[in-house]
């Protein structure tokens, strides 16, 4: 038996043998052709193009047929690139001028390209450098006249065992015959994890060490959520993966029957739920749990952990990717949100006594040093406006909605919308073409929550941080493990504060959504629909069990339930009633 830790790319529990699959190996000679031969080697690639174009077109016949539009779609871009007229003209180039063979001028003509994206240093790009590796690699084989391994005809049960594998090879997988796949190669935003969640396949990446072991036939058990992978277990290990993939297919099975199906009470009343999200990669992993949209975008994750601040052109394509992602549904992209527990490199952080109570959100566009407002310091004024204008430009491929956080007064959004307006006309003036957004705000300060009524006026949403208010009403740091007790997101004053900004909202007509981690916490579900939230943003995967919850209620029980907490005398008073009332109606469901 030998155990291996993966990265978990995509959840699901997968008992089965091993099928090493080990691509065809293509001999490329760099020797230079003679000029006498070199029409020939243009005919061989000609010949070999037309040759993979045809098995393109049956991979899309296949994978429209068997899994849809969309990905087929991604198929038929493979096929445009491979008929791309200036990527011919350089193949044939390379062969005529530079005297290559023609599987060397593919290579190095897909590689040439490849590096190219690759440079741009972004995660949509990124993946497409993968797909012209799988084109290219495709194209060769066709050339040499070598015969692809057929994945479509494995063994049943297989878990395909590879180095790496392309977008192609992860399509023509036969979800009957192909139970999971363990790859050495990738990350959990790899082209092969995208693919398995997208396959529904159980699949583990980065597992360097798999080829020391796993041989073809072997019996093998992998866990795609947790990365744990055991080459030949022994029957304890084997029954204990059995009994987690008997719970993960009831656990799923439930939850699939649910994504399709609105968040809607059995009175008739439509909730909305959306999701949390740091990245392009995220916006991908939640659509199959069918999200209502994107509740938060926190746009931070792309200034972390690097040195010097994403350009406009950065900002604007993971905007845009994920934007494109959502099809025409709500995407709540919130402005820089740094400072407090989150520093970054650059922007001019000192350091301060209470950086929770500091310079933080929306605070660093509003606030100079010199007591400045609105900021004038040069690199912050700089990545406001990259910001701004990449948001309005992704705006124009669908449904955006830009939020500021940390918002105190009335008097900071004034400030905010006129910068916005300013960054809008300069780019107007500009020509650049710019999309029509809303424009929102997080109530996170219970300053904001007090004034909501006035806020509701100048602005076209609200979406509560429940994380911060909870730490500013109850003035107890979200991070510190001592004063936890402090903490309780069900402190009836909380819950006020809840109800005055959800009824100031209603009061003005704006939607009004929950975006921090009270979103997601069961006994939370009915208090906030009978309070009115009009939507619930969390982590993709809690959301159907949030939705299951309000589809069994009622708005009437939703309603008793929120007057209960508003006068419950303390937190764990509130908590217990919420989940009284939570697994009563859940009772008549199960
Ligand atoms: C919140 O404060 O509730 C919130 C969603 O923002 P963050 O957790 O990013 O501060
Ligand atoms: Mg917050």
């Amino acid at each position: 038996m030998h155990g291996f830790r993966g990265v978990g790319a995509s959840p699901g529990i997968a008992i089965g043998r091993v099928f090493v699959h080990v691509p065809p190996s293509l001999a490329v000679s760099d020797a230079t052709v003679p000029a006498a031969l070199r029409q020939a080697e243009v005919e061989s690639f000609l010949q070999g193009r037309q040759k993979a174009l045809v098995g393109f077109e049956s991979l899309i016949d296949k994978v429209r047929a068997e899994k849809g539009d969309d990905l087929a779609g991604v198929f038929e871009g493979h096929a445009e690139i491979l008929m791309d007229e200036e990527l011919g003209e350089a193949i044939v180039g390379r062969i005529r001028d530079d005297g290559q063979s023609a599987l060397a001028a593919v290579r190095d003509a897909m590689e040439a390209q490849r590096a190219e994206f690759l440079a741009l240093d972004d995660e949509y790009l990124r993946q497409r450098a993968d797909d012209l590796s799988d084109i290219g690699r495709r194209l060769m084989l066709a050339i040499a006249g070598v015969e692809e391994v057929r994945l479509e005809d494995l063994p049943k049960g297989s878990i395909v065992v590879a180095q790496d594998l392309g977008p192609s090879d992860t399509a023509r997988l036969d979800r009957d015959r192909v139970a999971g796949f363990v790859v050495a190669a990738g990350g959990r935003t790899s082209h092969v994890a995208i693919m398995a969640r997208t396959l529904e396949l159980p699949a583990v990446v980065g597992c360097a060490d798999i080829f020391d072991v796993a041989t073809s036939g072997q019996v093998i058990a992998l866990d795609g959520g947790d990365g744990r992978v055991m080459v030949d277990p022994d029957a304890e290990a084997l029954a204990d993966f059995e009994c987690r993939r008997a719970a993960h297919a009831t656990a799923m099975e439930a939850m699939r029957a649910l994504s399709p199906l609105p968040a809607t009470t059995g009175d008739g009343h439509r909730a909305f739920l959306g999701v949390n999200i740091g990245t392009p990669a995220d916006a991908e992993a939640a659509l199959p749990w069918n999200p209502d949209g994107v509740g938060l975008y926190r746009t931070e994750f792309l200034f972390m952990n690097r040195t010097g601040l994403p350009s406009e052109e950065e900002q604007y394509r993971a905007y845009a990717a994920v934007v494109r992602a959502m099809k025409g549904r709500p995407v709540v992209i919130r402005t820089l949100d740094v400072g407090g527990d989150k520093p970054v490199d650059g922007l001019g952080f000192t350091r301060e006594d209470n950086p929770f109570l500091g310079w933080r959100g929306a605070r660093l566009f509003l606030y100079g040093s010199d007591g400045a407002i609105p900021n004038r310091d040069p690199e912050v004024k700089q990545q406001m406006e990259a910001q701004l204008s990449a948001v309005l430009r992704a705006a124009v491929d669908g449904n955006v909605w830009l939020m500021y956080p940390m918002i105190s007064s009335v008097e900071e959004v004034d400030v905010l919308r006129q910068q916005q307006d300013d960054v809008r006309a300069r780019l107007a003036a500009a020509g650049r073409q710019v999309g029509q957004i809303r424009t929102g705000i997080m109530i996170e300060t219970p300053g904001a929550a007090l004034v909501a009524d006035k806020l509701a006026e100048k602005v076209d949403f609200f979406s509560i941080g429940s994380n911060d208010l909870t730490q500013y009403t109850l003035a107890a740091d979200r991070g510190n493990g001592r004063i936890a007790p402090v903490y309780q997101p069900f402190h009836p004053g909380v819950w006020r504060l809840i109800a005055g900004v959800i009824k100031a909202a209603r009061r003005r007509a704006i939607p009004v959504g929950l975006c921090g981690e009270l979103a997601g916490i069961e006994e939370a579900a009915l208090p906030l629909l009978g309070l009115g939230l009009d939507e619930y943003s969390m982590a993709a995967p809690t959301l159907p069990r949030i939705k299951r919850i309000i589809r069994a209620a009622t708005m009437p029980e939703a309603e008793a339930i929120a007057r209960a907490i508003l006068d419950a005398p303390t937190a764990a008073a509130a908590l217990a009633m919420a989940g009284d009332a939570m697994r009563a109606v859940l009772g008549r469901v199960q």
